[in-house]
């Protein structure tokens, strides 16, 4: 694929937004018990406005499309995008309330997580599907399994028709089958992978004959992500290991997004896809070494540092 003819140009991110709502406690409640609660936490959070977020903080001009509630949590998500220089133009505002997670930690750190996507159910496939179409100098169309599959199937199916780069990040396991034909870049982690294909991906071996499958299908970029082992990338130029950077890890969570982000913002820069990944590596490298899921999201000049 060559990218220098795409040049510089805008990441379009279709997705979720969320509010975690994070509880500490000693012990679970049993059923019809009251417990105590011993901190309470409120967190950004949703695929969307992690990718969105981590594209825009790697130096792309980022807009994001989805919705929030009409609830003080979906002011708050908006405020916080845009303090991030992320576009909310394209995010509605419904009725009723923002995509909430609700998430109960033990002292154990075991934990229990109710999501209710409240405004992520109601992006609309159509409003997607025509904004995007009228939209310019877009690079790169990327979206997920947190916003109905009618939408993420028009986002991906618009950005085809204007021309721009299409990355489907599977996530969680749906079935996006009738999804891949307007994909370009397709990137799984090695859970995904493994779901969605039925195949194991558990070794070097493994995972490369699943992004084989995947490429087969007729993807033309497939990228499976494997955590500490780094990522697979296989296309028309054959299958090979996309190395990790070593860092001390703390926690891993959004490192699929940051990754997702990171080659976002690289292609939309016009990067070739082989510098893309380094530049999602690195970004998903450092996301695991802050807690937390924006906070963690790196930005450009720290990503420069690790890739001298
Ligand atoms: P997800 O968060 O979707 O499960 P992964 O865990 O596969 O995604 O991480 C995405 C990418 O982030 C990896 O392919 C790798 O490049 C980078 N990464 C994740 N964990 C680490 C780690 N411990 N050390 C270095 N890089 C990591």
């Amino acid at each position: 694929m060559n990218q220098s003819s795409q040049g510089p140009g805008t990441v379009i991110v279709v997705g979720s937004l969320n509010v975690d709502l994070v509880v500490g406690l000693d012990r679970m409640p049993e059923q019809g018990e009251t417990v105590l609660g011993e901190s309470l936490e409120r967190h950004a959070g949703g695929k969307g406005l992690n990718q969105a977020i981590a594209a825009s903080r790697l130096g792309a001009d980022v807009r994001l499309l989805g919705a929030v509630g009409d609830d003080e949590s979906g002011a708050w998500l908006r405020e916080l995008i845009r303090a991030d220089n992320v576009d909310d133009e394209g995010v509605a505002t419904v009725t009723g309330p923002s995509g909430t997670a609700l998430i109960e930690v033990d002292a154990r750190g075991l934990n229990r997580i109710i999501v209710v996507p409240g405004a992520n159910g109601y992006v609309s496939a159509d409003v997607v599907g025509s904004s995007i179409r009228t939209m310019h100098g877009v690079a790169v169309v990327m979206t997920n399994g947190e916003v109905p599959l009618a939408a993420s199937r028009a986002a991906l199916a618009a950005g085809r028709a204007i021309g721009a780069l299409t990355i489907l990040n599977p996530a969680p396991v749906l079935d996006y089958r009738e999804h891949l034909v307007d994909v370009d870049i397709f990137v799984p982690n090695e859970h995904e992978a493994a779901a969605l294909s039925g195949l194991p991906t558990e070794t070097d071996t493994e995972a490369r004959a699943a992004a084989q499958y995947f490429y087969s299908l007729g993807i033309a970029n497939v990228v499976i992500t494997r955590g500490a082992k780094g990522a697979i990338w296989a296309s028309a130029s054959g299958v090979v290991d996309v190395k990790t950077f070593e860092v001390s890890a703390i926690d891993t969570v959004a490192a699929g997004d940051a990754f997702c982000g990171g080659l976002a913002a690289a292609l939309a820069n016009g990067y070739e896809f082989a510098d893309a990944l380094k530049w999602a590596s690195a970004a998903g490298a450092l996301a695991v070494t802050i807690k937390g899921a924006s906070p963690s999201l790196p930005m450009r000049n720290a990503v420069q540092n690790l890739l001298k």
